[in-house]
């Protein structure tokens, strides 16, 4: 349920409602827009009145929702969020590039496409050290060591960092980590999703494989409702029958998330395709379709990667990349 507040109400007048409404056991979320102020009820709302909440002086409007995601509902709060990372942010009008290998695999290895995806115009480094693979006899990530040289990565290139979480236990470990990833593999691990709702960090939230837009919206709002509302929404492709790609990037769900939510979307043209190849066009498309960013596999040497090095691209097609991203930017 939201309640649209008039104009001209004070923060004293404000506050009464609020605390009357959180007495009755709601959470409330408070969006302060460009034009409205919208108080966002989360809980229980069958027992609240809306033709009384109607009637209050300063209320102008109220509607119940009936999406089941309240915190994550563009309703709730119908100005894009930005969330800062470090020196960048992303959402709103403010693009974010984020770049790197599929799995650390050493401090030069990391530090060297660290600085070359700098240089391209990446705004944020990633890089798995916990790594969710398929077969158990495959490299698993280098764990703790490998954040340690990300941590490295950002302190030489000040890049802001992004890897991969797969238990709630390795928590302390992420201190220094400036955006959690929870892979699409874990999309729907609701106890490791209502562990990180308890932490301030940013989740960088991924489509699982087989999931609906309702169901990732409803895993934010796992996030969302510990308190936690710092998430980048990611688009990474589906499975379908189609196997000459290794997933099919379901591009439609940049404009529908868009529509349905405030978090940013971002889309990951490097694990929906599978292919090199295909980065640089569905990269530029998703752009077109209106993402707050993009997440791109680079690798010195995509022949040799210990994961992923058919979906990577060298530093200097990642340039390419970035710099036509930039001309699509442009135009629209
Ligand atoms: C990754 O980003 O390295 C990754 C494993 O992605 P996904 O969870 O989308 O497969
Ligand atoms: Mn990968």
């Amino acid at each position: 349920m939201i309640a649209v507040i008039k104009k001209g109400t004070s923060d004293k007048q404000l506050e009464n409602l609020t605390s009357w409404l959180r007495a009755q056991g709601l959470d409330i979320h408070l969006s302060r827009g460009s034009t409205h102020t919208i108080v966002g009820l989360v809980g229980d709302t069958s027992k609240i009145d809306a033709e009384l909440l109607e009637s209050l002086e300063i209320v102008e409007s109220v509607k119940r929702i009936s999406e089941p995601f309240k915190s994550a509902n563009r309703k709730f709060h119908p100005d894009d969020t930005v969330i800062n990372v470090g020196n960048t942010s992303v959402g709103g009008d403010i693009f974010a590039i984020i770049a790197g290998p599929c799995s650390v695999e050493s401090e030069e290895q990391v530090l060297s496409i660290a600085h070359s995806v700098k240089a391209a115009g990446a705004t944020m480094l990633r890089g798995g050290a916990f790594k969710p693979r398929t077969s158990p006899y495959d490299f698993q990530g280098l764990k703790a060591d490998g954040i340690d040289y990300l941590i490295k990565a950002k302190k030489e290139t000040g890049l802001p960092i992004v890897t991969e979480i797969m238990n709630a236990n390795h928590l302390e470990l992420f201190e220094d980590v400036d955006v959690i990833q929870v892979g699409a593999r874990n999309m729907q691990n609701f106890e490791l999703l209502k562990e990180l709702g308890r932490t301030k960090k940013t989740i960088l939230l991924k489509r699982g494989l087989a999931n609906t837009l309702k169901e990732l919206l409803m895993s934010a709002e796992y996030i969302m409702a510990g308190g936690n509302e710092n998430i980048i929404l990611c688009e990474r492709g589906i499975r379908t029958f189609d196997t000459y790609t290794r997933n099919t990037l379901d591009l439609s769900a940049v404009p529908m998330l868009k529509e349905l939510s405030h978090l940013p979307v971002v889309v990951d043209p490097s694990h929906a395709t599978g292919l090199s190849r295909l980065v640089k066009p569905m990269a530029l498309a998703a752009t077109a379709a209106g993402a707050h960013g993009l997440m791109i596999e680079v690798h010195n040497d995509p022949k040799h990667a210990l994961c992923d090095g058919a979906q990577s691209l060298t530093p200097e097609a990642f340039a390419d990349v970035c710099a036509s991203v930039k001309r699509v930017l442009d135009v629209i």
